[in-house]
């Protein structure tokens, strides 16, 4: 929210027709930069509206490419923001390369433009915003509707309205950037039906330099003022003030409810557990975790990237009474793992993924939901199952070992994970037993379990 600055386009250029720069010599451009906000909330500029005249109009690709992991142009008239820096199907972005593109706006009718928005969200240089601003009535005997590639607009018809550039001569060009292009005082910008947005990339000697936009909106004059985008997030802080908790449920605001008063209390009491089962040295687990319902996670539940949880909203709605909050707790220990930090580490010595997941599941099931017995070894299973089958089998022999052998070997475990140096030999080091044989040793105590019922 840093960084507001306003521009002023003056009528620096000088056109024979006279009247084609009228409109941007009229051109007022607020840019807000480095915003970090999930509803895009910045000082002078507005956060994204809703129902504003782009959103029914239709838009088109004039020229240029869009890249295959752009989301449809739809994304930018949706009202809706991207969930974070780097979500590619939320925005609308061309293929890399120097070549900018035209994206095209027909408004169905000529309207009064009071303001035209637009937004993006990129770590990096894809985040600045380049392009200019052409309008058309339609009305001008030369207009051509959609001139392409190398056919200048203000010889058909159309008139320039802005040029926009957000970027900066030096720092960060990343974080949300934010523009609005109005008439100052004044209370139209233009009457057009017809808007091209005559897009650059942001740097021409890098390649991905092609903007990820977020949102476009234009503003009638003539109607009433639009709704804007709210996230519904909310933060809360743990009581000792050591953990911030943020939950993101703005596609998903029938969610909160449940989230407040039934996930948060179970966040609250077993995030700092957690923290407090799998320490190591010099590691503090995340201070902030995020928590967002997504709708676009297909079959998958939940899943954790650094701090950030996602959880799947349909499947979550389905299973409020059942397996939802034990979900969450398996995807916080993830959070307090943080294994990732591995990857830091030079020829890490990486931790199978039995031990990834078996640990978060040894947490949910024998720790935060022992009655309900979800990973038990049962007369069904007992056959085929292997200390490394991960998940719930995993977690059921981590259990086993903790119990019979050395309760505290979780911490070691969990440090030579995070730390990059995990060892299978080290299983003998820690308990005399190779993991083989302790795999084996597991096994048999099961079947002389059940043999006995
Ligand atoms: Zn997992």
């Amino acid at each position: 929210m840093r960084n507001v600055v306003l521009l002023t386009v003056s009528a620096f250029f000088w056109s024979a027709a006279g009247t084609s720069f009228a409109a941007e010599a009229l051109a007022e451009i607020q840019v807000a930069r480095h915003g970090s906000d999930p509803g895009f909330k910045f000082e002078k500029v507005p956060a994204p509206a809703i129902d504003d005249a782009a959103s029914k109009a239709v838009f088109k690709l004039l020229d240029g490419q869009q890249d295959g992991n752009s989301g449809s142009l739809d994304v930018l008239h949706d009202g809706r923001v991207p969930g974070n820096a780097d979500d590619p199907a939320s925005n609308f972005f061309l293929k890399p390369g120097p070549d900018g593109g035209r994206l095209w706006v027909d408004l169905g009718s000529v309207i009064g433009i009071k303001q035209i928005a637009t937004y993006s969200w990129h770590a990096g240089s894809r985040a600045p915003q380049v392009y200019r601003i052409y309008g058309a009535d339609g009305k001008a005997p030369s207009f051509k509707p959609s001139p392409g590639k190398g056919e200048d607009p203000l010889a058909c018809g159309w008139v320039s309205v802005a040029t926009v550039d957000t970027r900066q001569e030096s720092g960060v060009p990343g974080g949300q950037h934010g523009v609005t292009v109005s008439a100052g005082r004044a209370p139209l910008l233009g009457s057009w039906r017809y808007l091209i947005f005559d897009l650059q990339s942001t740097d021409p000697k890098e390649r991905f330099a092609q903007t990820f936009f977020s949102e476009l909106d234009v503003i009638d004059a003539n109607a009433p003022a639009p709704n804007r985008i709210e996230r519904i997030v909310k933060t809360f802080k743990s009581a000792d003030g050591k953990f911030t908790y943020e939950i993101d449920a703005n596609i998903a605001p029938d969610l909160m409810a449940w989230s407040e008063m039934e996930l948060l209390p179970a966040i609250r009491e077993w995030y700092p557990k957690i923290a407090a089962l799998l320490p190591s040295e010099h590691y503090q687990p995340p201070a902030v975790v995020h928590f967002q319902f997504k709708d676009d996670m297909k079959g998958v539940p939940a899943y954790a990237a650094g701090d950030r949880i996602s959880l799947n909203a349909p499947w979550f709605r389905q299973n409020l009474k059942g397996e939802a909050k034990g979900c969450v707790v398996h995807e916080m220990t993830h959070v307090v793992q943080n294994y990732w930090l591995a990857d830091r580490v030079r020829e890490a010595k990486r931790a199978p993924g039995w031990v990834t997941e078996g640990i978060p599941d040894y947490v949910r099931w024998f720790l935060y939901e022992p009655q309900s017995r979800g990973a038990e070894i049962t007369a069904r299973n007992v056959a085929q199952a292997k200390y490394n089958d991960s998940y719930r089998i995993s977690a059921n022999f981590l259990d086993w070992v903790l119990r019979t052998k050395d309760k505290d070997l979780i911490k070691k475990l969990n440090a030579a994970a995070r730390e990059g140096r995990y060892l299978e030999s080290d299983w003998k080091n820690w308990t005399g037993s190779t993991l083989e044989e302790l795999g084996a040793a597991w096994k048999k105590a099961n079947e002389e379990r059940l043999e006995k019922h």
